[in-house]
């Protein structure tokens, strides 16, 4: 039997996009190995995001090339996407696939092994109107499962390179999400997550559908008990969204909302479409409807020009906010983008001291948030064991709040009441008081 291993970078819509490809070798009667063992075949998913994403998705080309220099390479993803020329110099790539077609890699690989010959299918992505379905028939990882809604992005942030990878907002029809829906629903999961590149933009190319109403259909499949949102787009939110989100009953309280910056200027220069008011009105608003929700969110440190003042304007406004979980970036230029152009590049140093004072704020605003639900009971999906400690499980609870609790392995996938004990580093620790 033939066998295959793939190599994933970046996010994760490109997860979901490999294991679509996946069942797709298995579907032609290839065997999957694991991506440090020999195959036959190896597929590099990569990433562009950054120029250090580009590095890494080489590397990866590379290894898979010592790991058996008589294999085929295919690079599919965002890097091949956007520099087919630079993947196709790379010593020993045999297919190249940019963001679509990726539902004829199998064939693609067969014509390039049979031919012998280099196979380059990257087309203009700008140009590309529909989207393109690859479904996950039979996921592998646990109790959550991803279902990729949208692709594309029209917003052409200043840093970001993706409307470039990714083409323009292409929205899957609703049908086939609700068919999709409805087998993982039999399958046995219990939450689902909205995903895509701006998820915020559903609907934008089809006129008479947006967001709210996937989460309305989705909300009508019984056996799912909830809906999470992957980050979306403050501007989405309204109180129309938000009385809709409401009555659905089964949308998680946990909104990502990537904020970037805290100052005016600065998210004028990342041409981003909200002043920091305009989020915190949202937030306002998210908070009325749901008062206990995890607002979690992006920040990039040391965006091209970034001063002093700028920068303590984005610590400030943390603090005004009280995030439950924070990502900090540290800004790297990728080229192809206006922001990598700018003359005034911040210090590498100045960037890691911002970051790490954004960082410290992020994990005491963390920390304040758990210790809210002490003695509080949550419902839990539970997901798996702890690596860390192998006599407790855990999970997270809607807001988005890491659980651990005694391991009970016939709960994993299940919803189930705690009763929150004490708070540690960055989860909660508590007791299971029943089965939900
Ligand atoms: S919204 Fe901005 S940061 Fe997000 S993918 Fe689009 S261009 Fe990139």
């Amino acid at each position: 039997m033939n066998t295959v291993a793939c190599y994933t970078l970046g996010c994760k819509v490109n997860q979901y996009e490999t294991e679509a490809m996946e069942e797709i070798f298995e579907k032609e009667g290839y065997k999957i190995v694991n991506e440090n063992e020999i195959a036959d075949i190896y597929v590099i998913n990569t990433c562009t995001v950054t120029n250090l994403s580009d590095r890494k998705s080489r590397q990866f080309i590379s290894k898979a090339k010592k790991n058996n220099k008589d294999a085929l390479i295919a690079v599919v993803g965002c890097y091949s996407q956007v520099a087919p020329e630079e993947v196709s110099k790379i010593e020993g790539v045999d297919v190249i696939i940019g963001t679509t077609d990726r539902n004829k890699i199998v064939e693609l690989c067969e014509k390039a092994k049979v031919n012998k010959e280099k196979i380059n299918v990257v087309k203009n992505i700008r140009t590309q109107k529909e989207f393109e379905t690859i479904n996950i028939k039979d996921i592998k990882s646990k109790t959550r499962a991803y279902i990729k809604i949208q692709d594309g992005c029209n917003q052409f942030c200043s840093y970001c390179i993706i409307p470039y990878a990714r083409g323009p907002i292409r929205s899957r029809d609703l049908d086939d999400i609700i068919k999709e829906t409805k087998k993982l629903a039999e399958a046995g999961f219990k939450e689902i997550v909205l995903t895509g590149i701006h998820v915020a933009s559903y609907g934008k190319d089809k006129k008479d559908i947006s967001l709210i109403e996937v989460l309305e259909e989705v909300g009508k499949i019984d056996k799912i008990q909830r809906i999470r949102l992957s980050s979306i787009e403050p501007t989405l939110i309204d109180h129309d969204f938000m009385e809709r989100i409401v009555k659905i009953g089964k949308v998680c309280d946990h909104f990502h909302l990537s904020l970037q910056s805290g100052s005016p200027t600065v998210l004028k220069r990342m041409n981003r479409k909200y002043t920091p008011e305009e989020y915190k009105n949202i937030v306002d608003i998210i908070r009325q409807y749901m008062p206990n929700a995890g607002i979690t969110t992006d920040i990039i440190v040391g965006f091209p020009g970034e001063t002093e003042e700028e920068f303590n304007e984005t610590y400030e406004f943390v603090k005004e906010i009280g995030f439950s979980r924070i990502h900090v970036f540290k800004y790297s230029p990728r080229r192809g983008t206006p922001a990598a152009k700018h003359e005034n590049q911040v210090d590498g140093n100045i960037k890691s001291i911002r970051s790490e004072r954004l960082i410290s704020l992020g994990e005491e605003q963390m920390k304040k948030f758990n210790s809210n639900f002490i003695d509080a009971t949550l419902s839990v999906l539970f997901e798996e064991k702890s690596k860390k400690d192998e006599n407790f499980m855990e999970g997270y609870t809607s807001n988005y709040i890491r659980v651990k609790a005694k391991k009970d392995l016939s709960l994993i996938g299940s919803i189930v009441n705690v009763n929150i004990k004490e708070g540690k580093d960055d989860y909660l620790v508590g007791e299971i008081i029943n089965k939900g």
